[in-house]
């Protein structure tokens, strides 16, 4: 069936660099942005934004997700309370940071993730988001460092089956932000953010596919965002499980440089009755489609949710693509780019 080699011609993608806002959702409180701040490590700069009643612990969680440098790693010079540094409990609004700042970190990445994240000297500030070319895509697929990689992670990322895998059905791997939610708006509570018919879509989805959750965020962060929505506690369909940042891979992929991707292949190495047959991958960005892209299906990006709200049916109409194509024993043939033109028996 599938081998590492094989399913690595299916990528998934990577979110860049630059890693999404979290959302902070205590029940149903705002999403409240109140600066964002930039750490300077290695030669690079990562932007992170600070959310109202973030600590510094959870800060150093968002610095992990971005570099892979573990929070007991991290040297950060410059952030003191009172001209100490600031205890792992504190506010990061209690600290008189200005938006903007720039933090300094020391740190190093433990010994066994050095290979597969090495940050280059000219990493790019900000990654561009300009989308790939269809034809690019391919031209990274058997590079055997990647292939590595992706064993690494087959092995060593630890992925929690959160609901019973179902013997005969697809996988369908979501991406959140942008594509089940605008995590870039602000409402009053979440729920003004999500994308409509989210709950019609994954519980038709469900009847066929296996549902799992990728976002290039820490594991925390999804499993928030998910309650908020509630997606986790919905009772007419299960989420299989949860994949974070610590799952991608860095990758150098032609016109974008250096970015983090979503090996599919880490889930099918793990789990070998999903694989490039029968896995479809929702992303709003085709360049998270680097390492898999036949298997990727790039979604129009939901923002300015206030405005957008009314109108917006893409989850209902793919609801029903993938029903069509649920109907197929091989997905394999298929071109998501056509998806709007798909009827059952071809394009
Ligand atoms: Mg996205």
């Amino acid at each position: 069936m599938t081998s590492i080699a094989s399913v690595n011609q299916a990528s998934d993608n990577a979110e860049k660099i630059v890693i999404d806002d979290k959302v902070k959702a205590e029940g149903n409180e705002s999403l409240t942005v109140v600066m964002s701040l930039s750490v300077k490590w290695n030669g690079a700069l990562f932007p992170i934004d600070i959310y109202e009643g973030m600590t510094v612990s959870e800060f150093k969680e968002e610095i992990q997700t971005q570099t892979k440098v573990r929070p007991e790693k991290q040297k950060l010079i410059n952030l003191k309370a009172k001209g100490k540094p600031a205890s792992e409990s504190m506010l990061m609004t209690g600290l008189g940071l200005k938006n903007g700042a720039k933090i300094m970190m020391v740190g190093s990445i433990d010994e066994d993730l050095v290979a597969a994240t090495t940050v280059p000297d000219e990493l790019p500030e900000v990654v561009n988001d300009l989308d790939i070319a269809e034809d690019k895509l391919l031209s990274v697929h058997q590079r055997q460092d990647y292939i590595e990689k992706i064993e690494k992670r087959v092995r060593e990322y630890e992925l929690k089956v959160l609901n019973p895998m179902r013997p005969g059905k697809k996988l369908l791997v979501l991406d959140i932000d942008y594509t089940l939610f605008d995590h870039r708006s602000v409402g009053q509570n979440g729920l003004e953010l999500m994308r409509p018919y989210l709950h019609e879509f994954l519980l038709s989805a469900y009847q066929d596919y296996d549902i799992a959750i990728w976002s290039a965020t820490s594991m925390k962060w999804i499993q928030e965002k998910m309650k908020l929505l509630g997606v986790s506690t919905n009772p007419n369909y299960k989420i299989v499980f949860y994949v974070d940042s610590l799952a991608m891979i860095r990758i150098e992929a032609p016109d974008y440089g250096v970015v983090e991707v979503k090996p599919l292949a880490v889930i099918w190495g793990k789990h070998r009755h999903y694989h490039a047959g029968n896995t479809v991958m929702l992303d709003d960005l085709r360049r998270n489609f680097l390492m898999n892209p036949q298997n990727g299906l790039k979604i129009r990006p939901f923002r300015r949710a206030h405005e957008n709200r009314g109108t917006d049916r893409e989850l209902l109409k793919l609801a029903g693509y993938l029903q069509d194509i649920a109907q197929l024993d091989d997905l394999s043939a298929l071109r998501h780019s056509r998806w709007e033109s798909y009827r059952p028996g071809g394009y």
